[in-house]
């Protein structure tokens, strides 16, 4: 079976929430099949809701479209590496990969700070691929923050 990366649409939803004044983080969670299930942006300022990130409106969505509380099965890609709540949400949610782009050395808790799946504490650890489209990634955030100084 070929490999058919999803992050193309992760970085469509990242460009679209900085376009909202959004932190761009975009998510995606793709089935098995390679339907895709959801998609999301970061919305923390639209909400006013602090754990609105990408991954966990994503994670939200799926669960809420399948009528279902896990997504075992599911991969999920998103632009830049997890922050510890959303790794944690990602365990919680028991998806099988996580593909993410930009490494986040400020707030990733996957590959460095609180490495959230080296912990026996971690009940289901997803297989974790890395820099994918990490350049693309890397560069809308670095924009954005440029943009609002
Ligand atoms: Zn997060």
């Amino acid at each position: 079976m070929t490999f058919t990366s999803h992050m193309h649409i992760a970085l469509s939803q990242a460009r679209a929430a900085a376009k909202r004044g959004e932190v761009p983080v975009g998510a995606v969670i793709v089935a098995k099949s390679g339907k895709v299930i959801a998609q999301a942006g970061n919305r923390t300022r639209e909400l006013n809701d602090p754990t609105a990130h990408a991954e966990v409106l994503a994670i939200r969505a799926a669960c809420a479209a399948l009528g279902q509380e896990r997504l075992e099965g599911f991969d999920l890609y998103v632009t830049l590496e997890p922050c510890p709540m959303c790794a944690a949400a990602i365990s919680f949610a028991r998806i099988r990969r996580l593909y993410y782009g930009a490494s986040d050395p400020k707030s990733g808790g996957v590959a460095q700070g609180a490495r959230v799946y080296a912990h026996p504490q971690c009940h289901h650890a997803p297989e974790v691929y890395d820099g994918l489209s990490a350049d693309a990634s890397a560069r809308l955030l670095k924009d954005f923050f440029e943009a609002r100084r």
